[in-house]
This record gives C-alpha cells, structure tokens and sequence, in this order.
C-alpha cells in the first residue's frame, strides 16, 4: 500500500498575527489534494473583547441549509496558558467563567444558542443517547444524567450536540431526508468498536433513516503519521475488522505500529451502507498542528479540548 502523507500544516507565524485586527488570519493549508473543509471566520463582539473565532467546516455539508456544524479551533477563546485560548471543556482544570465565555463566543460564530447545548460525557464506549428537548441545557446550564455517553443524536430542531476532541476522531452525520443529525468521539476504542455503525443502525431504528441518505464527515484528528500504537491496539483491530484492517495500519522496525483511524472509520461506514460520495475525509490532524489545535499526544496531555457541533436548524 502506498502512504501518503498528511501534509496539512498551517502555517505556525501567519497564526500568532491573528490579533493584528484582520479576518482572514489563517492563510491557505498547504495542501495537494482537494480540500475537504473551509474555514469561516467571524468576528464575533460583545462578548468581552471583540475577537475573531474561526470555525472549521465541511464542504460536504455546505448545500445543507438545514443544519449548522463546525469544529473550533484553539483560536478566539480567553483561556490562558496550555488551555490558551478557545477551551471548550469543565473538566480541563479551567475557570468555568472562562469556558462559558468561549462557549458563547463559539456558539455566536456557529449560529446557536449556547444555553440549549447538550453535552457528551464521553468515557470511549459506544453508548449513543437519543437527545430530545428535554435535555437541553444538559452539562451547561442544567446537571446532566446524559453518562458514559460518546454519540448524540437528534431530529429535533434548536438543540445542538457537541462532543469533545484532542486528538480523537469526531464524526458528524446527518440526513437530510428524514431531518436527523448525529455526533460520535470515536477514539480507538469507539473506531475498533465501530461506534459509526452504532449511530447509524440507531438513526435507521429511531428516525427511520436510510444509510444510503445519510452523509458522514469525519472531523480534524490524528493522521496516521502521528499516531504510534502497540500490538495490543493493533490485535484488536485484527479481531474485528480482520484481513481489512491490513489497510489500516504499518509495521515499523521498532515493534510499533502507525494506524489510521480515519481509514477504519470510513471502511466502517462503507459496510453500513453509506455511499463512498456521502464520506467527507479529514484535511487536518490534530497533532501536525498544535498550535492551532489541542493535540493530547503533541502536549503529553497538557491541552484543553476542542469541539464538534451539529444542529438541526430552526
Ligand atoms: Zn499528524
């Protein structure tokens, strides 16, 4: 198999100029093929000081104007130091004043309310938890019972789903036949788990969607050049994916393995009947660019968190 690499770097110094007051900061990726996202840029005022929060977005998703979607970046926030500055997460050690403000900084430049969010409390399993309008506000504004949940789903409109991401792979779904959306952390263990088929046999249960409609965007995470795993993780993988999990993974000299969960996300859609033309591949890794994104491997775990939204709009 040839490896290609993940050569999607921003450009580090371009960034650090981001508060000289223009609104296209982050200049075009170095990148051959063709893209897969784009960047929005809003400046977003009134929320303490006027800042711009870019918002990455999938092109697969732009003829869909019924949703609204994006993943941060660790950009427009007010958080200081390792958590500098657009940390979205409670559990990251921040000051919760902080948080909230980033989460309505980052709410205005998507496009939702802030205080409707409903959380994850993502602990790598495959638990999926059918949102409804009752539970929003949940792990924001309101205590959650939503636990040991990794994928949100909905067809309700107004209720955003977020999940949390340094490295992991978040995954976006939606149909826009039977108006439903859906988010999944699928780290390892949720990708050799399969938590992508999960979610859409569970839209096909609850909501009655058809995988054929369904479109999936793999976000920003890891690439296969940043991600060095043992043989345990590897066996695993081995186990349930069998001779297809070949093309997930290398052997190197050293006993290690470099695995490519993007590739085992997409294999798993591809078996659950999701149509290759419906799959959005990531143009970004995480950890190639820790400057611009929390990366838990690039920051020995000294990072706060980014996020993925999707709402069904009103
Ligand atoms: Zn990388």
């Amino acid at each position: 198999m040839e490896r290609k690499k993940f050569d999607l770097r921003l450009m580090d110094g371009e960034i650090l100029k981001r508060q000289e007051g223009k609104l296209m900061f982050i200049p075009p990726f170095f990148y051959e093929g063709e893209r897969s996202t784009y960047i929005d840029y809003s400046l977003v005022k009134g929320i303490g000081d006027d800042a711009i929060v870019p918002v990455i977005k999938y092109k697969l998703f732009s003829e869909c104007s019924d949703i609204r979607h994006g993943f941060s970046t660790r950009m427009g926030g007010v958080s200081h130091d390792h958590l500098a500055t657009m940390n979205l997460s409670f559990s990251r050690g921040d000051d919760r004043e902080n948080v909230i403000t980033n989460h309505k900084r980052f709410a205005k430049a998507v496009g939702y309310d802030w205080k409707q969010l409903v959380l994850s409390d993502q602990v790598h399993k495959t638990r999926i938890h059918k949102v409804t309008a009752g539970d929003a506000g949940k792990g924001i504004t309101k205590e959650s019972d939503i636990k040991e949940t990794d994928a949100l789903m909905t067809n309700e409109r107004g209720i955003p789903l977020m999940t949390f991401y340094a490295d992991c792979v978040p995954v976006f779904f939606h149909d826009p036949v039977k108006k439903a959306v859906a988010l999944a952390h699928s780290g390892w263990k949720g990708t050799v788990a399969k938590i992508s088929e999960k979610v859409i046999h569970a839209m096909g249960e609850e909501y009655g969607s058809k995988a054929s409609d369904i479109l999936c965007a793999i976000g920003p995470s890891i690439c296969q050049e940043c991600y060095e795993v043992s043989d345990d993780v590897i066996k695993q993988f081995m186990d349930n994916f069998g001779d297809a999990s070949k093309e997930f993974f290398y052997e190197k000299e050293n006993g290690k393995y470099q695995l490519n969960l993007h590739a085992a996300c997409k294999y798993t859609m591809l078996s659950a009947g999701i149509h290759e033309e419906h799959i959005a591949m990531p143009d970004l890794c995480t950890c190639c660019n820790p400057n611009v994104l929390f990366s838990h491997r690039a920051s020995n775990g000294m990072r706060g968190n980014l996020s993925a939204v999707i709402m069904l709009s009103e």
